[in-house]
C-alpha cells in the first residue's frame, strides 16, 4: 500500500493530500520529511475549520491567528476561548495565543504591554510593570497593582520562580 503510493508522482500526491482531512493530514506532514516538505501549512480559515472537529474539541485544541497553529486552550487567555472567541464564536478568527500576545507584532508594540492582565486557567498574570516579566500578579485580587508576585514584595526564591514561569509563558 505505502510503496504504490511513493510510486506515484509528487503533482498527484499534492492532489490527493489536499482531499485529506484533519487531523490525517497534519499527521502524514510529521510521518517524513518527503510529506512535511509537500504538504502545504493550514491555513488560518483551514485551522478555524480544524478546531472545530472531534479530534481538537476531545484534546482541546483552538487556533492562533498569528502563529497559525492549533494549541492547549492552556496555552490561551480565558476570554480568548469563551462567547464571540470561542469554538464557532463570530470573533474566533481574533484569538491569538498568550506567547503570541507578548510578542511585539510588525514593528509595533505586543498585544499584551506592559500592564496588561491575562487571566489564564483562572489564574491572574501580568506583564510586570517593573521587570517586564510574565507572571503572576502581585496582589490577591488582580487589581490595581500591575505588578508581578515578585516585585510585589516576595523573597528571591519567589523570584526565580516567577521567572520559569514566565519563560514557560
Ligand atoms: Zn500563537
Ligand atoms: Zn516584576
Amino acid at each position: 500500500m505505502q510503496c504504490s503510493l511513493f510510486a506515484l508522482p509528487p503533482e498527484l500526491h499534492l492532489l490527493i493530500l489536499t482531499h485529506l482531512p484533519f487531523p490525517s493530514r497534519t499527521h502524514l506532514s510529521l510521518t517524513c520529511t518527503y510529506f512535511h516538505t509537500l504538504i502545504p501549512r493550514m491555513t488560518h480559515t483551514e485551522l478555524l475549520a480544524a478546531e472545530s472537529t472531534e479530534f481538537a474539541v476531545a484534546r482541546d485544541l483552538y487556533a492562533c491567528r498569528y502563529c497559525l497553529r492549533l494549541r492547549h486552550s492552556s496555552e490561551f487567555g480565558d476570554r480568548m476561548l469563551h462567547k464571540r472567541r470561542g469554538r464557532r464564536g463570530k470573533a474566533a478568527g481574533r484569538r491569538f495565543c498568550v506567547e503570541c500576545g507578548l510578542c511585539p507584532r510588525g514593528g509595533g508594540e505586543a498585544r499584551y504591554g506592559p500592564g496588561a492582565m491575562v487571566v489564564r486557567g483562572g489564574v491572574v498574570y501580568v506583564v510586570c510593570r517593573v521587570c517586564g516579566r510574565f507572571g503572576e500578579v502581585g496582589e490577591g485580587d488582580g487589581h490595581g497593582s500591575e505588578v508581578c508576585r515578585a516585585c510585589f514584595g516576595g523573597s528571591e526564591m519567589d523570584a526565580s520562580r516567577w521567572k520559569v514561569a514566565a519563560l514557560r509563558g
